[in-house]
């Protein structure tokens, strides 16, 4: 294994063991749950939108190490962007973990960057974007649950 993907794994390591805004809002304007059936991850996601801008952010739920990472990393990386900077962020992240192109580039993406690996594991994928697909969910204000098949 690489010196770089022992540190990714170190960052999801880290935000698997201490998740990070992991709380659920009293203020929150919108929500989401989210479940990937391949693995029993669940989620759910709690957004205080205010004027298009994510104010505030948190989660919980249970699942594995890369699902409560990446749920504990996208919650520090969407704090203060609007809908669509979120978005766009989301895109980049499907990408990451997908090798989709273009591929981004990882440098500029900060802990994002950690789940790159997981583009060899494509059953873990559901794992990374459970969140970001809850969060979608949350801030489009939809009833259903998220399902990731
Ligand atoms: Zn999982």
């Amino acid at each position: 294994m690489s010196e770089l993907s022992e540190l990714y794994q170190e960052v999801i390591l880290d935000h698997n063991k201490t998740p990070r805004n992991y709380r659920r809002l009293a203020d929150a304007t919108c929500s989401a749950e989210g479940y990937n059936p391949l693995c029993g991850d669940q989620i759910t996601v709690y957004v205080t939108l205010d004027d298009g801008v994510i104010r505030d952010v948190g989660f919980q739920g249970s699942g594995c190490a890369i699902s409560t990472a990446s749920a504990s990393i996208m919650t520090t990386t969407v704090k203060g962007k609007t809908r669509e900077e979120t978005g766009r962020l989301f895109d980049t992240f499907h990408r990451v973990v997908t090798g989709g192109d273009p591929l981004p580039d990882l440098d500029s993406l900060g802990r994002l960057a950690a789940f790159a690996g997981v583009r060899e594991f494509p059953a873990r994928v559901k794992c990374a974007t459970l969140a970001w697909h809850t969060l979608r969910a949350a801030l489009d204000g939809r009833i259903e649950p998220v399902k990731t098949e």
